[in-house]
């Protein structure tokens, strides 16, 4: 076991990471005297699997969810996006609470599935393989962890059905590690990409519009079988979406490019690189010009 440096000192997360070994004595069910005190103050980040999950539950779009249930937010300084869930109007308790328990039980997000315990995937520089650890939460108002039932982390997991909802998030991870891990090398993200990034992991709907307008069948050189398919998958587009962001943001060419559309594509991004060249000489050339003046005065 390893210790994570833990910057704020009053955190609930356990100062220790653990594997899916590791044994915890918890459990929630109705009853507890606790029951619903996590559900009153929520601070829930949401995976784009578990919005996909949670519009569908609640029959809306993907952009009338994000709209309606989240509230956006930068996972790191000038980075991309990651959304939260929006809590009732001038509260803090989630909307979906009930007094019998979670409303969307069945669809309710990673965090809610996990908790009690943190899942913390990380990447080191020179690897290309994700590693993921846990930590364990304790806050004071929780009585789960005093009830005798111990479980390991990697059975707790499986009772809550969270090995699916990892792999079909492991993408999504994967590019927001490596932004993270890249972002130095990269610099800041264009409001372009960062606008991509939220569209394509997060909005589906939005995305799927996009993936079937004609620009992008002009660019992509998509089958048109496994397009079509795709189209009508919405957890098969989300794969999609995460493996269209490696090749557009990191340059990671898995979907090819149709001939014609990346010459045209070339030679109007020659065309605009020359025009910026040919204003920053003229620029270049007043500044000098200038220069000469203030030294004949
Ligand atoms: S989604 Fe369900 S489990 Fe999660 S905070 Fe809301 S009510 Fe609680
Ligand atoms: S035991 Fe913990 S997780 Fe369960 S209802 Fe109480 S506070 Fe929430």
């Amino acid at each position: 076991m390893s210790q994570p440096n833990i910057p704020f000192p009053q955190s609930p997360v356990l100062p220790t990471m653990v594997d899916e070994k590791y044994v915890i004595q918890f459990s929630c069910h109705k009853g507890i005297s606790c029951w619903n005190a996590c559900c009153s103050n929520i601070d829930i980040s949401l995976t784009p699997y578990d919005v996909l999950r949670m519009k569908t539950h609640l029959g809306i779009s993907s952009t009338e969810f994000l709209k309606e249930y989240t509230l956006p937010y930068e996972m790191d300084k000038d980075s991309i996006a990651g959304v939260k869930l929006r809590a009732v109007e001038n509260g803090s308790a989630c909307r979906f609470m009930k007094p019998e328990g979670c409303g969307i039980y069945e669809d309710r997000p990673t965090a809610c599935r996990y908790y009690p315990v943190a899942l913390l995937s990380m990447r080191k520089q020179d690897e290309y393989v994700d590693r993921d650890s846990y930590a364990i939460v304790k806050e004071d108002h929780c009585k789960g962890h005093e009830v005798d039932r111990r479980i390991t982390i990697a059975d707790y997991r499986e009772e809550q059905g969270l090995p699916q909802y990892d792999e079909l998030a492991r993408g999504w991870r994967q590019l927001v590690l490596k932004k993270k891990s890249s972002g130095a090398t990269i610099g800041k993200p264009t409001l372009r990409s960062r606008q991509l990034f939220f569209m394509a992991c997060y909005d589906i709907d939005r995305f799927r519009e996009f993936v079937s307008a004609e620009s992008f069948g002009k660019l992509f050189d998509l089958p048109p079988s496994e397009k079509e398919a795709m189209l009508a998958d919405d957890v098969a587009l989300l794969q999609f979406a995460f493996r269209f962001l490696r090749q557009v943001l990191f340059g990671e060419e898995s979907i090819s490019l149709n001939a014609e559309a990346a010459q045209e594509r070339l030679v109007k991004v020659q065309e605009k690189r020359l025009i910026e060249e040919r204003e920053a000489a003229k620029k270049r050339a007043l500044e000098a010009e200038s220069d000469m003046v203030e030294d004949d005065e």
